[in-house]
């Protein structure tokens, strides 16, 4: 079976679903995505992914999608027509295609691209990653400034992966002015005693909808959190850490940079902060 992409309104096999060259997205990386994730069917966090694609078009000037109020109807299509039990739906929103390149933001008859996909992970949520913990190294932050916009400009992000793998890790952190500003596709956390450390929100990250929800239960959980910077030597040192995303859910880092936190396993913050997420996302899925 062919997987069913939506484009522009319609639904396609893979094979049919195409944009024209003259996209901005593919031109100038002028456009903006969300990931949300699909456990037993049921779309996680959807109205947190909804409200920051719009904050993100907002920020961009870019115009919404025709079909922006259908977009529960045409994730929850994907996930049926293409048998989705675990897995993610993929959505891009760009500025359009116009008749030629041109730096300058085409008008108001060129319409935004819409561009919807799935992707299949039978057992997401189950990862045996998540037993073990990933390893991270530090890299540079030279991305822009506006990190808080979910633009499809991952180059960097892509870029840093790589580095990682090179290195034998699995992921890096980035660090501007000695402060770690995030995971190359996720926010970044350390633990100290029974304290979770996060930097706080501003430009300089992308506003996570499952950090939102994860540093909610931990609060709700009596769990003390503190949103402030931190550095990687104090990421060495720190008992544990962690990340977070719409994809990985909470995942425990046990390395940085090469040295093991803790001994080297999973805390016991970040295996119970995994669980009280997937419990509670599954309680509002829809
Ligand atoms: N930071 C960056 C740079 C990301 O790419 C992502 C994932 N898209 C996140 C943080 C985590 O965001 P969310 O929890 O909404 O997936």
């Amino acid at each position: 079976m062919s997987r069913i992409v939506y484009v522009n309104g319609e639904y396609l096999p893979e094979e049919e679903a195409k944009v024209s060259v003259f996209d901005r997205g593919f031109l100038f990386a002028d456009g903006v995505y969300e990931v949300t994730s699909v456990l037993g069917g049921k779309l996680i966090d959807f109205e947190g992914h909804k409200i920051r694609l719009q904050r993100s078009l907002d920020a961009l000037d870019m115009s919404a999608p025709e079909a922006m109020d259908d977009l529960l109807e045409i994730h929850r299509e994907l996930v049926a027509r293409n048998e989705i039990v675990d897995g993610l739906v993929y959505l891009q929103v760009t500025r359009g295609a116009p008749s030629d390149r041109d730096f300058a933001f085409p008008g108001d008859d060129v319409k935004p691209t819409l561009v919807l996909f799935t992707q299949s992970k039978p057992g997401l949520a189950e990862s045996p990653v998540a037993k073990v913990g990933i390893k991270v190294i530090s890299i540079e932050d030279i991305r822009w400034g506006r990190r808080d916009i979910k633009t499809v400009q991952l180059l960097y992000p892509s870029m840093g992966k790589m580095m990682a793998k090179k290195a034998g890790a699995d992921d890096a952190w980035m660090v501007e002015d000695g402060a770690v500003t995030e995971g190359t596709s996720n926010n970044a956390y350390i633990v100290k005693g029974n304290k979770i450390i996060t930097r706080g929100l501003s430009n300089d990250i992308l506003h996570g909808i499952t950090r939102a929800a994860v540093l909610r239960f931990a609060r709700e959980a009596q769990m003390e959190v503190e949103e402030r910077d931190f550095s990687i030597a104090e990421a060495k040192e720190a008992d544990e850490a962690f990340i977070t995303s719409a994809s990985t859910f909470v995942m425990p880092v046990v390395s940085v940079d090469g040295v093991e936190l803790g001994d080297g396993k999973p805390g016991r913050v970040a295996p119970r902060l995994r669980e009280i997420y997937l419990e509670e996302s599954l309680k509002t899925a829809i």
